[in-house]
Formats: structure tokens, C-alpha cells, sequence
């Protein structure tokens, strides 16, 4: 069963969500609140028509049309300022304030008419209505104008009941407590129904939102797959394009990875490549864009980075890897890294040149044996387009490789790698 309070107060229990709520729904609570004081102000002056009849142009009159005039430009002053609000607590305690003056107001107003006169007050019972319904005030807020109105209200009667038919007085008592009953209860269906609209949406957004995160992200790994990889060096290249800012590409492959699934099963394997992209994020700098770009390939873009800075770098990550043991592998196992790299160069016509010249970088470092850094060489600049670049690369003409101690060396051919380490 729902909590008593639920039925009366829909509140969220979460201070924050409730917070969220509230400044979610801030117009469209001051513009409900609004409308709602012209309309409660118009029966306001329209019922001057109704005292002048029951009082005449006597001095009672003036009291009451003073008093009712007071109201009404009290309250238009108020929507104006309301106007100009765009916090929730300044809200919901300058509306507070004016019900409580509003609702002593309209009690003055009430004791200076005719007694004979106060059963037809119908404006007061439903301006206690109003308060619970359009006035979408804190639940406190909205209870106490509401229960200032009734009890002055009933007070007014039993003051002046000696010229009342006590049938009436329970008759009002009736009344009055009828309308803050319906008062509470509906309100808090119309304002519990519109937060779990509220929330449905937020739910909705999350929903969306994690839809857009995985088709970013890489399930296993949480850093981008292929496809935004591409997306975004793509947009990146294109800005190398323009300013010729140093731009650098970093392609990782796992050596013998296989051969850890086989040994240690896809469980680990999965772990592995955790651990790997784990490791890799925490060496990049912020900017750098990390990708999974294939199984157990990835490829990192360095924005303003040079051949040396990218060379620093991919050797600090080969280094590092080196060191990572399998998790859960046995004592002493290790996996390794290849890495190829490629500066963006004037010639790279896309960023797929960029990358298959890292690609084959990398190709390089595996036939120099593995657990190495391979850099796409300088001589490519020479070649007329990419195809013969293709082909000198994919000949065996030189790139510089870094191998495993660090230190440069110019090597000619694909051969002469050792089996892996
Ligand atoms: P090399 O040093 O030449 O790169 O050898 P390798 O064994 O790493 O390369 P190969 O391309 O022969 O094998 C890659 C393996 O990576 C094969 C595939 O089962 C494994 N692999 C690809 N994606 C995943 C994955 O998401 N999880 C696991 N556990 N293994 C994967
Ligand atoms: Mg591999
Ligand atoms: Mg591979």
C-alpha cells in the first residue's frame, strides 16, 4: 500500500530529482500561476458589482471596493514580478509569501461584507481549490495559504453566527473541509502524475543517451570503436588539412594474441585487451584520441604531436605493455605490443592514407620480429602517389623501426624479424 503522505503529496523522496522537477517545470509553473491570479482577480472585481448591490454607495461599500482594489493590484503587481523570476526557491517562497498576505487579504474583505452575505462566498471556497490546483507551490507552501483561508474563513462564520442559521455554519465546515480534501488529493494526482511524466522522460533521455554511448563506444574495452574512431580522426585530419599542424597516428596490434585465447581461453583473452586499453588511456594525454579498430588492433591519433613526440610516446607504451602481466596468466607471462606510426604528411590525400601507411608500418614491426615500434619512413615523401608509396612500403624499401632497446636503426627489408618474443 502507498504511503499515506503519497496521497496528499507527491513530492519525490530524492531532494535532487525533486529539484531537477522543479526547475524543469519552472515556466510552465509560473505561467499556470499566473493565468491563475488573473482569472482568481477578475472574479475579484467582478464581485464589486455584487457588493454595491447588497451594500449600496454607503461607506461599507468604499471599505470593501478599497480593500478589493488593494487586492487586485497587489496581485497584478506580483505576476509581473513572477515575470521576471528564473529561480525555483525564489519562486516557490515569493508565491508562499503572497498567498499567505493574499489569503489575509480576502479575509479582510470577507469581514467587512455584509454577514448575511458570507454563506455565497462560493470565490472563497474555490479560491482554497486554487491554491491546491494551480498554485504548483511546495506541499507546504500551497497547504498553509490554503488552511489560513479555511480556518479564517470558518472562524469569520462562527464570529458572526448569531445572525447565521447554524445549519449554515455546518453547511461551510462541511464545504470547506470537502475542498481541501479534493483540494490535496487531486492536486497531487495532477502533480504526482505530471513528475512520473517527468521521470518517464529523464529515463527516456538516459535510454538515448546510452544508446548514443555504444554506438560510440566499444562494448568490451569503453573506448571508441572503429567507426567513431574514424568519424572523428577523420574531422581531425581535415583540420590538419587546413592549420598543418603536426598530426600523428599510432597503430597497436597485440603480438601473438591468438595464442593467448588458445592457451588461457576468451575469457581471459577479453581481459587481456582490458587491461591493454586500460594501460594505454592512463599514457595518452587528453586530447589523443584511443580507438579499438579491430579485434585486438587499435590505433591512437596525437593531435599536435610529431614523428618524435608519437615515437616517444608508442615506444613509452610498448615499454610499458611489456611489462603488464596476463591477467590471470601464469607468473612471469607477459604480452606484448607492435606498434606502426605514421606522421600526417602533405601528401596523404585522406586519412585513410594516413592509416594505411601506419597499418603497414606496423605490418613492418611484426616482420621485424614483434614487441617493436615501426616509423612509416621519410623516403615515402618522394613517391609520385600513394600507389607507389603502396608499393615502395610494401616492397621492403626502408622505414626507420625502433626497436625493442629504443634506439633507432634504418632497416631495408621486411625479412630477418625474430620469431615473436
Ligand atoms: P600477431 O602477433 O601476428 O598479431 O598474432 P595474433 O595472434 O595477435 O594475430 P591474429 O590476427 O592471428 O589473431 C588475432 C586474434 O585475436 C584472433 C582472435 O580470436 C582474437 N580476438 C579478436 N577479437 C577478440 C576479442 O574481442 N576477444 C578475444 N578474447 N580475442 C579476440
Ligand atoms: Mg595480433
Ligand atoms: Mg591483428
Amino acid at each position: 500500500m502507498r504511503h499515506w503522505r503519497q496521497w496528499i503529496d507527491p513530492t519525490f523522496a530524492d531532494p535532487e530529482l525533486e529539484e531537477n522537477y522543479n526547475a524543469a517545470y519552472l515556466e510552465e509553473n509560473i505561467s499556470i500561476t499566473r493565468i491563475s491570479l488573473w482569472i482568481w482577480q477578475s472574479a475579484n472585481l467582478l464581485l464589486i458589482g455584487m457588493d454595491y448591490l447588497l451594500l449600496g454607495c454607503g461607506r461599507m461599500f468604499f471599505l470593501v471596493l478599497g480593500l478589493r482594489l488593494c487586492a487586485f493590484v497587489y496581485f497584478l503587481l506580483f505576476t509581473r514580478f513572477l515575470r521576471r523570476v528564473r529561480l525555483v526557491a525564489v519562486y516557490q517562497r515569493t508565491l508562499f509569501v503572497a498567498m499567505i498576505i493574499g489569503a489575509g487579504l480576502f479575509l479582510a474583505i470577507n469581514l467587512t461584507r455584509p454577514p448575511t452575505y458570507l454563506q455565497h462566498t462560493v470565490v472563497d471556497v474555490v479560491g482554497v481549490l486554487c491554491l491546491y490546483l494551480f498554485f504548483p507551490n511546495r506541499f507546504l507552501y500551497r497547504l498553509l495559504p490554503a488552511l489560513l483561508l479555511t480556518v479564517g474563513s470558518i472562524l469569520l462564520y462562527i464570529f458572526v453566527k448569531t445572525v447565521l442559521n447554524p445549519g449554515i455554519i455546518l453547511v461551510t465546515l462541511v464545504s470547506y473541509g470537502l475542498v481541501n480534501f479534493l483540494g490535496l488529493l487531486v492536486s497531487a494526482r495532477l502533480y504526482g502524475a505530471r513528475r512520473k511524466e517527468f521521470q518517464s522522460h529523464l529515463a527516456e533521455q538516459a535510454a538515448q543517451a546510452k544508446i548514443a554511448r555504444l554506438a560510440m563506444e566499444d562494448d568490451l574495452t569503453g573506448i571508441a570503436n572503429r567507426r567513431h574512431f574514424y568519424r572523428q580522426a577523420e574531422t581531425e585530419f581535415a583540420h590538419f588539412q587546413r592549420s598543418k599542424r603536426p598530426l600523428a597516428l599510432l597503430m597497436l596490434d597485440l603480438d601473438h594474441f591468438k595464442q593467448i585465447n588458445d592457451k588461457y581461453g576468451h575469457g581471459i583473452g577479453d581481459a587481456t585487451l582490458i587491461r591493454f586499453a586500460k594501460f594505454v588511456a592512463a599514457q595518452i594525454r587528453q586530447e589523443d584520441l584511443f580507438g579499438r579498430v579491430g579485434g585486438e588492433e587499435f590505433a591512437i591519433l596525437l593531435r599536435e604531436a610529431t614523428a618524435e613526440q608519437a615515437a616517444a610516446m608508442g615506444e613509452r607504451i610498448r615499454a610499458g605493455v611489456a611489462q603488464l602481466p596476463v591477467p590471470g596468466g601464469g607468473a612471469g607471462e607477459h604480452f606484448k605490443v607492435s606498434i606502426g606510426l605514421a606522421a600526417a604528411a602533405e601528401w596523404d590525400a585522406s586519412f585513410d592514407s594516413l592509416f594505411g601507411r601506419a597499418d603497414r608500418a606496423l605490418y613492418l614491426a611484426k616482420k621485424q620480429g614483434r614487441n617493436r615500434l615501426a616509423i612509416a619512413g621519410e623516403e615515402l615523401k618522394e613517391g609520385e602517389n600513394s600507389v607507389a608509396q603502396t608499393s615502395i612500403l610494401d616492397h621492403g624499401s626502408s622505414v626507420s623501426v625502433v626497436d625493442s632497446a629504443g634506439g633507432n636503426s634504418t632497416d631495408s627489408g621486411l625479412g630477418g624479424g625474430r620469431p615473436g618474443d
